[in-house]
């Protein structure tokens, strides 16, 4: 079957190749026809080397597709069954999941270092797939609990979208930061995530949402989606003051995952309120906050990993909100492409110009 593959960490052009084979099929796992992939900046991450993962790989983790067949002993689903891809399941009975912070469940991770993918006759002949999936494959095969069934209205590649940006946005304003209505809020980064925290704040009624992007599409996509004023970073420091009176925001996401935006974010938070950290960094890159500020200005520091909430609750409320048209989905797909076009789809996401690019399989 075919798959895009990066060869090796730091290489900006995937292969697709036609002599990948899914593996791992057996009890408790489950074989997926994926339909419709996103394209999410994490994708990028992986392939330049600033999220560690082994290469060979299959990059993407935000897909979603048809149920082809069921190992042993899997309930609960069966073949025909559409599903979304999570690549992060909770397994139910870790210390983590007990304490009901199921999104913190690292079960499912302890298989990323098993190859999911083979190429025979190739060298080297196992390749892995990105946090443990790889949806830029026409196949994977993933544990049970990866494959998350969804309801007969909801698209492939509107519940590909849920399966990591939507889910990750949405979740930092209602689980993490949990923003009140009436407040105010800057969200620094406007790519499909920033945007679904734009969506997530407006739906929990913040007052003022400014949007913070170095492109002026990503800005003024942002208007669209619900921010009351878009600025480009260097303006930021005079919209907190004419926003805030110079007090600062009382939510701030950083939504890029660098320590310069997040030194940024902090710096723009109000005294008191929530600096909500949903950008994927680098393990070599250090924030930095002096120990006078850290408790003088009792500023909240708060990582929200996944939607920070129980990831299948997060799913569901999405579905509602997108079916009630209190948040737009369709909206972020900006581009579309065949597995063929997958280079033009990583071009797009790093120019700035895609929200989300839709990689139909
Ligand atoms: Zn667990
Ligand atoms: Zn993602």
């Amino acid at each position: 079957m075919r798959a895009a593959v990066q060869h090796e960490t730091g290489r900006d052009k995937l292969e697709v190749l036609d002599d990948v084979e899914a593996v791992g099929f057996g009890p408790g796992r489950v074989r997926v026809r994926i339909r419709a992939t996103g394209l999410c900046h994490s994708d990028l991450s992986a392939m330049s080397g600033v999220l560690p993962q082994p290469a060979p790989f299959v990059p993407g983790h935000e897909g979603a597709g048809e149920i082809l067949d069921v190992g042993d002993g899997v309930s609960g689903l069966k073949a025909g069954d559409r599903v979304l891809m999570c690549w992060l399941p909770a397994c139910g009975s870790c210390p983590s999941c007990k304490r009901g912070q199921t999104h913190l469940c690292l079960a499912g991770f302890m298989n990323a270092g098993t190859p999911n993918f083979k190429r025979p006759g190739a060298s080297p002949s196992e390749v892995f797939g990105f946090a443990g999936t790889g949806t830029f494959a026409e196949e994977v095969v993933v544990a049970a609990n990866c494959a998350v069934p969804i309801p007969d209205d909801v698209p492939y590649e509107i519940a590909a979208l849920i399966g990591c940006g939507v889910t990750t946005g949405l979740g930092a304003a209602f689980n993490t930061a949990k923003v009140e209505a009436g407040s105010s809020v800057a969200v620094i980064g406007c790519g499909g995530v920033g945007i679904s925290v734009v969506q997530g704040a407006r739906a929990c009624g913040a007052a003022q949402i400014t949007a913070v992007d170095p492109v002026a599409a990503r800005r003024e996509a942002a208007l669209r989606f619900g921010a009351t004023e878009a600025v480009a970073p260097e303006e930021l420091a005079d919209a907190k003051a004419r926003i805030t009176g110079g007090e600062g925001f009382d939510y701030v996401f950083e939504v890029v995952g660098r320590s310069a935006t997040a030194r940024t974010a902090y710096e723009t938070t109000r005294r008191g309120g929530t600096l909500c950290v949903v950008g994927a960094g680098a393990l070599d890159d250090t924030f930095q906050v002096n120990m006078f500020e850290l408790f003088f200005d009792e500023k909240r520091i708060l990582p929200s990993l996944y939607g920070g909430g129980d990831v299948l609750r997060s799913y569901e409320r999405a579905i509602a909100l997108w079916r009630a048209g209190r948040i737009d989905l369709e909206g972020l797909i900006t581009h579309r492409v065949r597995l063929d076009g997958i280079n033009d789809a990583l071009d797009q996401m790093r120019s700035g110009t895609a929200l989300r690019t839709c990689i139909e399989i």
